[in-house]
This record gives C-alpha cells, structure tokens and sequence, in this order.
C-alpha cells in the first residue's frame, strides 16, 4: 500500500487543534500533515505591536502542543507563495487547506493564492470556523444583508441549535523534521524598552490558556456577568478575546460549553443569553464588515462623512499617554498600554471622549487600539468606532455624548477601578475621583494631589466641549439638508 500525498495545514489567525475544520479534513483518510506558519511581510492586515507579542506566545504554545504529538509546527519567513512552493517542491504535498479569512484585503490575498495553487495542480480548500455562521448564511427575508444587530441575532438563535457541535482536535499523523526557523529569529518580543513585560503574568495564550480562560469564568464569573459586565472593577467579563481573535478558540467551542454549564446550574438563562449575545456581536461585526467592505476606512452612513474633524498632535498624545485630566479616560488608556485591554465600558467612554470632546477623527483611535490592543480586529475594532461616533450600522445616536464624569460615577461608584490606575489621586476622597478639579484646595492638599504638576488639568472643558460637538454634528445634518433640498 503507497502512503498518501501530504497535504499542508497553512495556519494563520487560527492557532489551535481541536474544533479545527481545516485541520481534520487535512489529516482525513491517514495523509500525513505538514503544519506550517508563513511569516509573510506581505500579509493582508498586518497586526499591531501587542498582538505581536500574543502572536509570538500563541506560536510557540502550537508548538509544543505538536510537538507533544510527535509532529512540527514548521515556521518560515517569505512570501507564501513562495514557500507554499518550497515545501510542496520538498515533499511532494498535494492539497493545501486553510482557516477562512474575511476581511477584504484577507479575501482578496486568499482568492488569488488560491487560483496560483490550482494552476499548480495542488487542491486547496477553505474551511470554517471563525464565526458561529459564515456571514452568507444570515440573510433578511429578502436575501439582502441585515444593517441592525437585534433580527440579525434573532436570526441566528433561531438556526443555531441546528449548528453542527465542535470537533475534537483530529488524530492526525503529523510530518517533522523539515527545515524551520526559530520564532526567536523573527523578532515579535519588544527589548528596549519591553513595555509589555506585564502581560506575561496577565495572559497565557494558545489553546490551553484560552480553555483555561473559559472554564474559568463559566465556573466562577459568569454568574451575574449581565449585570457586572458594565462595571470595569468587577470580574464578571470572559477576557476571551485575544484567544479568539488569535483563533485559540472557537465561538462553537463557547457556545457547547455555555449550554453544559446551563444545564449545571452554573450559569443563569440572563447570564447565559448575555454573554452568548455579546459574541454574536463578534459575528455580527465580522457580517458588516464582509458587506461593507470599506468599514475601516469610511462613513458607514455617508452623511458624517463630512465632519470637521480637529487635528490637534498633543491632544491626541494625551489621550493615548492617559494623561486628558479626566481619570475615568486616563484609567483605562493607562489599562491599555499595562495590560494590552481595556474593558469594554471604558473603550466606549475613551472613544466618546476622542471622537466627541476632542473631535478628533476616529480613524486615529482605531489606529491607535489596532496597534495595542491584544484582541485588535479589524471588524470588531471598525464597527465598535463607528458605533460610538455614530456613523456605523445601527450606532449610538450622535448626540449621545458620554459624560466622563457621571460615567465614572455611575460604573466606578467606589473609585476602585480609577485609584488603580490613576494612583497618583488615589487618596482623594471617592465624590471627587472622577472630577478632581471640583475639589476644594485643603481636599487636594490632604490628597497630595497638585493640578497641572502631579495630575493633568481637564484638557478640555466638558460642557463647552459637549456643545461644540452637538453643533458640529447639528452643522452635518442641516447640510445634508440643504443637499437635499438643492437635489429637489
Ligand atoms: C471603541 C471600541 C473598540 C473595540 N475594538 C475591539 C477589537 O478590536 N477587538 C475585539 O475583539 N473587540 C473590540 N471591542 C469590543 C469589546 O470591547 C471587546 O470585545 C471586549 O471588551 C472584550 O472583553 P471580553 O473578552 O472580556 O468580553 P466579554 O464581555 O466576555 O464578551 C465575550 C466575547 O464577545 C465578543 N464581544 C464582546 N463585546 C463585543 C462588542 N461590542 N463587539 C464585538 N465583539 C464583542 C468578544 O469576542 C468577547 O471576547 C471594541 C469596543 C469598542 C467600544
């Protein structure tokens, strides 16, 4: 009997063996498998500095968890094509199969690679995945692409039972002992300075870590998570993402995993369906972006397009360095840079903040959260831009302005989340955590606090801000108006 032709498992955004559709139909019928990561300067949607770092970790936890398996991860650098050639030259593989990507640019990269093998007489599939629907499955009654996220859920609750339920992880007859690199060769660690070095006690990427991470928060966390999700000092969130935006984990995965800790009793029907929901916003993001290609880079509705936007270099720097004055925002953009997150709360009062108190552009937030952020995705990021600027699918109202301040009283009520990354106004009393400026001199005294030298002043005033940010908006409308008008 003649062993078969190897077929090529090309990883890439999908770093994880169990749950893996293009893995189990690479290894189907006994074909031996050559894993391989391409680490192409060319790729579509190149990742920012921080999920670099996640990238490097979740890379060398594939590895080993190989391995252990008598196989290889086999790493190489060049353009895809190119290596794709090399080693189906060195081993005479036959098929590639690959993790389908959806992003535009992903597509487009993946369609032509595809067309390159096939002239080559090698068989390449695409496989599922990454969503818990691909995005062509979830239509209106009239076949057209839903704009809003609520019947686009309803959608697919109601073909969700039938989904098929999570693979384990293919007893694949995996090839080694081919040329590979060194992942300490590619660089992705920062040295000097390593400003992540807090991430590592924070986060353990790959498969088990992202097991790990659900177990977790099912058994422990999830309990009252509708409720405590919006309060950035609770526990109740899943910190899943980076583990699912590195393809460590799969939304079917959670999906079976929530419904058994249902039926435990460890886990309420409120608790369940928020959670679950808030993952469909993942999908529902991936589902815009893939009929609306242009989201990272324009208006969802056209009529904000024209909006006058600031430019202003050091106002920009304060927000990123969290040093705006207001410590609910300087919390969580200090969060960001320390641990590579920020809770979801925080990322829509930061946004608020950029987008409408400084008008400056939210293409600027979303470049500076793609850069690092752990769980950067180009869908999710642009859709959740958009919505609080009010342009995107089924967004915000424009005049929803968040108010920093009552925000930070409203979800930081004890000041818990504020005094751990705002430590330099820690002692100031709680009524005064989210305003400093308010407190009287003898309070800020007592608190060691000194404005304009150990704490920022407010770099922008909030009711002159927020009414030069309604007029703005209200300047839109009345010329989209008048557009209007001189088209009748
Ligand atoms: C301005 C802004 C930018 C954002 N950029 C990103 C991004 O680049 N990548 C990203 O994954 N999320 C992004 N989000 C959404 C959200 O903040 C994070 O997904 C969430 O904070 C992750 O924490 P968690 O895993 O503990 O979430 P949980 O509350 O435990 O939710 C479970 C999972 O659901 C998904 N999810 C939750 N909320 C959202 C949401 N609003 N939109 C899309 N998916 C969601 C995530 O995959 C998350 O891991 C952004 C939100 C805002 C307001």
């Amino acid at each position: 009997m003649t062993t078969p032709r190897p077929a090529i498992l090309l990883f890439r955004n999908d770093l994880r063996l169990s749950d893996h559709p293009a893995l189990t139909v690479a290894a189907a019928g006994g074909k031996p498998v050559i894993c391989l990561y391409v680490n192409d300067p060319d790729a579509p949607d190149p990742i920012g500095r921080a999920q670099l770092w996640w990238l490097h970790h979740s890379l060398a936890a594939l590895g080993r968890q190989i391995a252990d398996l008598s196989g290889q991860l086999v790493l190489r650098a060049g353009k895809t094509r190119d290596v794709l050639g090399d080693v189906i030259r060195a081993t005479g593989a036959d098929a590639v199969h690959w993790s389908r990507r959806y992003t535009p640019n992903a597509i487009a990269a993946d369609t032509a690679l595809k067309a390159h093998l096939n002239d080559r007489g090698i068989h390449v599939e695409s496989h599922a995945g990454r969503y818990l629907f691909e995005p062509w499955q979830i239509a209106t009654k009239a076949g057209t692409p839903f704009r809003v996220f609520t019947p686009f859920w309803r959608s697919c609750l109601a073909q969700l039972d039938a989904a098929p339920a999570p693979l384990p992880a293919p007893d694949a007859s995996f090839m080694r002992d081919l040329p590979s690199e060194t992942l300490e060769g590619w660089g992705g660690l920062p040295t000097r300075p390593n400003w992540a070095a807090g991430f590592g006690s924070l986060w353990t990427p790959g498969e088990a870590g992202a097991m790990a991470r659900l177990d977790s928060f099912l058994d422990k966390r999830a309990q009252g998570y509708a409720q405590g999700r919006d309060f950035p000092a609770a526990t109740n969130v899943s910190n899943l993402s980076p583990h699912l935006q590195m393809g460590e984990i799969t939304p079917r995965q959670i999906l079976a995993s929530l419904r058994r800790a249902e039926v435990l009793g460890d886990v309420g029907q409120r608790d369940g369906a928020k959670f679950l929901a808030e993952v469909g916003w993942r999908d529902f993001s991936a589902y815009l972006l893939y009929h609306n290609p242009t989201l990272p880079l324009e208006e969802f509705q056209p009529k904000f397009a024209p909006f006058p936007w600031r430019d202003d270099a050091k106002d920009l720097t304060a927000w990123q360095r969290g040093q705006t004055g207001y410590p609910i925002v300087d919390a969580g953009m200090r969060e960001l840079l320390q641990t590579g997150t920020m809770h979801n709360r925080v990322r829509m009062i930061v946004a608020s903040f950029l987008i409408k108190h400084l008008r400056i552009n939210w293409r600027a937030g979303l470049s500076w959260f793609h850069d690092t952020l752990l769980d950067a995705d180009v869908a999710s990021n642009a859709a959740s831009w958009q919505w609080v600027a009010g342009c995107g699918a089924d967004a915000a109202p424009y005049f929803r302005i968040f108010n920093p301040i009552t925000q930070a009283t409203k979800f930081d009520p004890d000041g818990t989340y504020i005094r751990q990354w705002v430590p330099e106004i820690a002692a100031l009393p709680d009524k005064y955590l989210g305003a400093p400026w308010k407190a009287p001199s003898a309070v800020l005294q007592a608190a060691h606090v000194t404005l304009g030298m150990t704490y920022p002043h407010p770099i922008v005033d909030h009711a002159r801000a927020r009414t030069a940010a309604l007029a703005a908006f209200e300047g839109l409308s009345a010329s989209a108006e008048n557009v209007a008008i001189g088209d009748g």
